[in-house]
């Protein structure tokens, strides 16, 4: 039975005739103890009406009347008196045994109940006119019985077929909407992820047909980034790639002067480093967005390490002429962070202030310290950003300048917000084209006994290296 439809209704089935053949037993046996009783008082009460008219009529009538009472109530009797025994109707089986005879005649008025496979029998002694008399008197109740067993077996044939009728149009509505998923779910793991299921209402089935509507879309959406990522993996490679090429089959130029051979040996380095960089930031944030990353905690001083970056831009500024403001608080700001990977976000910060601005321009370092956080802001007076280009600014490989003409690979950005979304801080921006940008962070300052906990064993674990 390989169907849900099939099952269905074979279960119905069986909990039908299951349930019918307890209820069947049940009402049987007490129906056919019922009839048995009626039978006993109705069997009763016609020898008495037979004594009756034994006493009534006129001896001459009295054969007449209990044969016509006989035909008429189909009923079997004999009535004895003085040993004589006149038989009305067709008596069958056994009759009374010696026993039997002995108590009757004994006793006036005494009973004896039989019976006979569906016959029911009844004799009972009288005295009639002076006389003593047996009446015994047989009917057979097995057609009355046999009316209530078909009665109940049509009962049971007619629900049997109308309950399968409706169960089946139960059981389709059921399981439509079940062979509908499987077919959408075949689809799915063929790749097909633009499959989707109707659905209508909040039961069961209708959550589940939204929950494969939703896993779908969700596995659509990383489809289309996986896609997305390879083809801007390949043209970020390409581009260099293409150039150490082109340079290296130049430089097998016998006739190149040395300053031209060294001028495309510079740009074949310069090449190189632009994939090493790229295969580096790919790897780090692969590393970043893995699901096991752990931050190596540690307390240090925020203005000391802000400092340091400063410092390992300023050629690159100096080289465009910009000049790095700081504005520090008074005191120190000490920080729990991941202090290599904090680094790396300042780095990156300041770098694209000074890449993004043009000579002469101003790049601006705040940090600041409020209740709750600490906030670190950089400012540029660059080129600035549309609306557009900050909505998409934190997606891999995504760079406003289409052209390229500025060094980069779009990572920088996803890297810093990753490192600060691990942090539990934010990162915002505001910027407007040809206006300067503005990126600020917000770090918690939140001293939990887990992290004060974590910074003990990395110290420990510093000392003991
Ligand atoms: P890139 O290596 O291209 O700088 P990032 O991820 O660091 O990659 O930055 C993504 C894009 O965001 C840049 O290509 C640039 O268009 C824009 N951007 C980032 N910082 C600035 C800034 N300070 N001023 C203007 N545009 C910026």
């Amino acid at each position: 039975m390989k169907s849900i439809y099939g099952k269905l209704i074979l279960g119905f089935m069986a909990s039908i005739l299951f349930s019918f053949s307890i209820a069947g037993y049940f009402s049987i046996r007490k129906n056919s103890e019922e009839m048995g009783r009626l039978a006993v008082e109705e069997l009763e009460s016609s020898s008495e009406h037979i004594a009756n008219l034994i006493h009534l009529i006129d001896k001459s009538d009295v054969d007449r009347v209990l044969k016509g009472y006989s035909e008429t109530s189909e009923m079997s009797f004999f009535v004895e008196t003085d040993r004589v025994k006149d038989v009305y109707g067709k008596l069958s089986g056994q009759l009374l045994s010696d026993n039997q005879y002995k108590k009757l005649l004994s006793v006036v008025g005494e009973c004896v109940d039989l019976r006979d496979s569906t016959v029911r029998k009844f004799a009972k002694s009288f005295e009639i006119n002076g006389k003593n008399y047996i009446i015994f008197v047989q009917k057979d109740v097995g057609k009355r019985e046999m009316i209530f067993i078909d009665s109940a077996m049509i009962a049971v044939f007619c629900m049997l077929i109308a309950g399968s009728i409706t169960f089946l149009i139960i059981a389709d509505i059921i399981v439509k909407p079940i062979s509908r998923l499987n077919k959408a779910t075949n689809e799915l793991s063929k790749g097909n992820y633009r499959v989707r299921v109707n659905y209508t209402g909040n039961d069961e089935i209708a959550r589940l047909n939204r929950s494969f509507n939703l896993m779908a879309q969700q596995l659509a959406k990383q489809e289309e980034t996986r896609q997305q990522f390879i083809s801007d993996v390949s043209h970020e490679f390409q581009t260099p790639l293409t150039a150490i090429q082109g340079f290296a089959t130049i430089l097998k130029n016998e006739k190149l002067i040395d300053e031209q051979r060294e001028k495309y040996a510079d740009i074949i380095v310069f090449h190189s480093k632009r994939l090493s960089t790229l295969s580096k930031n790919m790897l780090q944030l692969t590393i970043l967005e893995g699901e096991d990353i752990e931050l190596e905690l540690s307390e240090f001083s925020l203005i000391e390490q802000v400092k340091r970056v400063v410092e390992t831009q300023n050629s690159l500024a100096l080289s465009k002429e910009i000049e790095i403001e700081l504005n520090l608080p008074k005191n120190d700001i000490l920080i729990e962070a991941d202090e290599a990977r904090l680094e790396q976000v300042w780095i990156n910060l300041v770098n694209n202030a000074i890449k993004y601005t043009n000579e002469n321009g101003v790049v601006t370092i705040e940090v600041k310290k409020t209740t709750k956080e600490v906030e670190v802001s950089i400012a540029d007076t660059g080129v600035g950003m549309s609306k557009e280009a900050i909505s998409h600014i934190f997606e891999r490989f995504y760079r406003q300048d289409k052209s390229r003409s500025v060094e980069g690979n779009g990572l920088g950005l996803s890297i810093v917000k990753r490192i600060i979304d691990l942090h539990k801080g934010n990162i915002d921006v505001r910027s407007r084209e040809d206006g300067g940008s503005t990126f600020t962070v917000r770090l918690p300052q939140v001293r939990s006994f887990h992290i004060s906990e974590k910074l003990n064993v990395i110290k420990k674990d510093k000392d003991n290296r």
